[in-house]
Order: C-alpha cells, then structure tokens, then sequence
C-alpha cells in the first residue's frame, strides 16, 4: 500500500500522516523532515536546499525527485508526507510507480482554513530528535511537559521557517504550485478529503479515524 497525505503546510500531514504509519507498519517518507536533517548536517544537498526553505519557496523538483526516488527504491509500503507538491513531481511518481510495478492506493489531502493554518503553524514545535519527528501545538496540541517531547524525551524545538511571514509566502506557493494537485488527483480517482475546522471536532485522533476509515474503504473496493 502507497499512501500520500496532501494539504496546504501546517494541516497536519506529518502528525496523521504518523498515526497512519503506525496503523498499517509502512514507511514514513516526509520531504520536508529530509531536507531539514540534511541542512543540520550541513551537507551539499542540505545547503542547496536551504536556500529554497528559508524564504518559504519550493526546492527545486529536479533536486525533490532524484532525493525522494533515491529513497524509494528501498522501500516497500510507503506514506508519502510533503511530496508530491508539483505536477511536474506528481508526473515523475506515476512514471516511477509504474516502472516498479507499484500504485498509489488513495491521496487523503487535509483541508483547514487559511487563518487556521497561520495559527496552527506559529504555535508549532517539533521533535529535535529526527528519528522521533514528533509535531506539537503550544496551544491546540501541547506536549505534557513544556519544551519536552511526550514520546522520546527530546528537546522540542521551532521551526525556522514557522514565522508568520514565510508562512504567507508558502501559502502563496502551496495555492499556486500545489494546489492544482487537487484536481489532477481527482482526475485519476484518488482523492479524498478530509475537512478539519473549528465547526468539527478536530483533534488528532478524530482526524486520524476518518483516514483510516478512508483507506479501509478503499481497500475493501
Ligand atoms: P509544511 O508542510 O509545514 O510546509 P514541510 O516540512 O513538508 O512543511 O516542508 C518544508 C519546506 O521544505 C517547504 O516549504 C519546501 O521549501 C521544502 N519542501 C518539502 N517538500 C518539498 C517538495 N516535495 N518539493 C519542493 N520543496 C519541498
Ligand atoms: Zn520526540
């Protein structure tokens, strides 16, 4: 099974896109934590990229998709968190999958409201340690110990590009680039939706059922 979790930065995709993991043991492929652990390092690909991520702007596809296709050649059963967000990335993962013999099994893309997104995203801290990748909210979703990662024990720490102004900027690039992923997803009969604002119950777990719901639905069709 091949999932990819869609929707704009801050909608959750990693913190669902976790539950999923676990529910069903596949592999947790989230560009964004990548890119991030390759700029702590410092590594040439991590450089390069964050010229891109520090001003809120996409990395360039050729670097995203050589990275991420490197990585799936290793992996069987895989959750896709922060890729595709192009078409021209989405082209390269259908020509991929097919080449290997492998399909997407549904794209479950997260739908939250614009100001809900800036709120989300300035309260947000993340795991420091990366094998753990854990998401908080200091206001909807806070740790039990401030500061503290509730499942490893880490320091948690802010995002550099969680500000509210890189923020409006990769809304910009989310509406123009990504968006449109919408569409082609429904196109080739992939896409649901799930709808998360502050008129529905929201919490993780919530969220979190109505996805597996979605992909069991799937499965059994
Ligand atoms: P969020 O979904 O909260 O925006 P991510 O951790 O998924 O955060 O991504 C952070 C940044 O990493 C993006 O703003 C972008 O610069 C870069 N990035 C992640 N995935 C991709 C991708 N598939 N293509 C291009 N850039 C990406
Ligand atoms: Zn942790």
């Amino acid at each position: 099974m091949n999932i990819i979790m869609l929707g704009a930065p801050g909608t959750g995709k990693g913190t669902i896109g976790a539950e999923i993991c676990k529910h069903y043991n596949l592999t947790h492929l989230a560009t964004g934590d990548i890119f991030r652990d390759e700029i702590k390092r410092q590594t040439e690909l991590g450089k390069k990229a964050n010229e891109y991520i520090s001003k809120g702007q996409l990395v360039p596809d050729e670097i995203t998709i050589a990275m991420v296709e490197g990585k799936l050649d290793k992996m069987d059963g895989v959750l896709l968190d922060g890729f595709p967000r192009t078409i021209n990335q989405a082209e390269s993962l259908k020509k991929y999958l097919a080449e290997h013999n492998k399909e997407i099994t549904v794209v479950i893309n997260l739908v939250v409201p614009d100001e809900d997104i800036i709120k989300r995203t300035v309260s947000r801290v993340i795991c420091s340690n990366k094998e753990c990748g854990a998401s908080y909210n200091t206001i909807f979703m806070p740790p039990k110990v401030e500061g503290i990662c509730d499942k490893c024990g880490s320091k948690l720490i802010k995002r550099a590009d969680d500000n509210e102004e890189t923020i409006k900027q990769r809304l910009a690039v989310y509406y123009k680039n990504t968006e449109p992923l919408i569409n082609y997803y429904k196109n080739e009969g992939l896409l649901e939706s799930v709808d998360i604002n502050i008129y529905l119950p929201t919490t993780k777990e919530i969220t979190t059922a109505k996805s597996i719901k979605i992909i069991e639905n799937r499965l059994n069709n």
